[in-house]
């Protein structure tokens, strides 16, 4: 039976150049090793489109997915690192390698789930990323505009602990599973998708729960009864598990680097994890 690995990076995670402490040059060296594995990196929507009986893939090829979490302009522009130099952005990482193998990787697509609300990412980049402008929406467009990346759905706020709003009802932020009325749901999702729409021009298809929280009534009640409101097709959480055909659509489960696994020996054990 079929089984995919959704992978997923943060732009952000740059703590030295190495492997282990910077996202940037470890997904620069698993597309080679997925490459070498024999696995195809194809888009997101195309995962969901399978698990929706809307696609067929290929039973007897090997699949990856990757998303890009948090909206991070370092997904799309390089940056020069104030302590450790320059970065290459994931989309010129993906793009080199797309054009590298172009035979084995004709799809070559992540999807970067973004936060919608102006004044959430204002907060978060003051307090978590040391006031670098780094959360920006003006590349969102550009981005989405290539054929390698979509811009997806993250929440309107993220719930993060850094906003000094936030529509959970008692005010509880810094986890996302306490967002569990449709009021709260309401802003979190469908404001938040309307939003970056706004920008982009075009609907998000996509959500990614943040830090992979949810609970009952998100994946079971908001997500599956509301979805001419919200527009959704597919919410993905964090699981070191595989994707199969029986998958909720709710509840996609992600690996994410540094979390999951911290060294190319622990990816390829778990890409091979049955
Ligand atoms: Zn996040």
């Amino acid at each position: 039976m079929l089984k995919i690995p959704v992978l997923t990076y943060h732009s952000a995670n740059i703590s030295g150049n190495e492997y282990q402490s910077n996202d940037h040059v470890a997904l620069h060296h698993d597309l080679e090793i997925l490459n070498n594995l024999g696995y195809q990196v194809i888009p997101a929507k195309w995962l969901v489109d399978w698990l929706t009986g809307c696609k067929n893939l290929d039973q007897s090829e090997r699949y990856v997915v990757l998303t890009f979490d948090d909206g991070v302009s370092l997904d799309f522009h390089d940056w020069i690192h104030p302590e450790h130099g320059f970065q290459k952005s994931f989309f010129n990482i993906l793009s080199d390698f797309s054009d590298k193998y172009p035979k084995q990787q004709p799809n070559v697509h992540a999807s970067c789930f973004v936060i919608a609300s102006k004044q959430a990412r204002k907060n978060i980049q003051d307090k978590a990323l040391a006031g670098h402008s780094l959360l920006g929406d003006e590349w969102w467009i550009d981005a989405e505009n290539t054929q390698l990346l979509s811009i997806e759905n993250h929440s309107w706020d993220h719930n993060h602990s850094a906003c000094e709003e936030t529509a959970q009802k008692s005010g509880t932020t810094g986890r996302f599973d306490v967002i569990d009325s449709y009021k709260e749901c309401d802003i979190e999702v469908r404001q938040a998708s309307e939003f970056i729409q706004e920008i982009i021009g075009k609907k998000q298809l996509l959500f990614a729960y943040p830090w992979g929280q949810y609970n009952e009534y998100l994946a079971h009640e908001y997500f599956p009864k509301f979805k001419n409101e919200h527009k959704a097709q597919a919410a993905f959480i964090v699981e070191p598990e595989h994707v199969n055909s029986q998958t909720n659509t709710w509840l996609i489960p992600r690996y994410v680097c540094g979390e999951h696994w911290k060294s190319q020996k622990q990816l390829v054990d778990i890409i091979y994890k049955k």
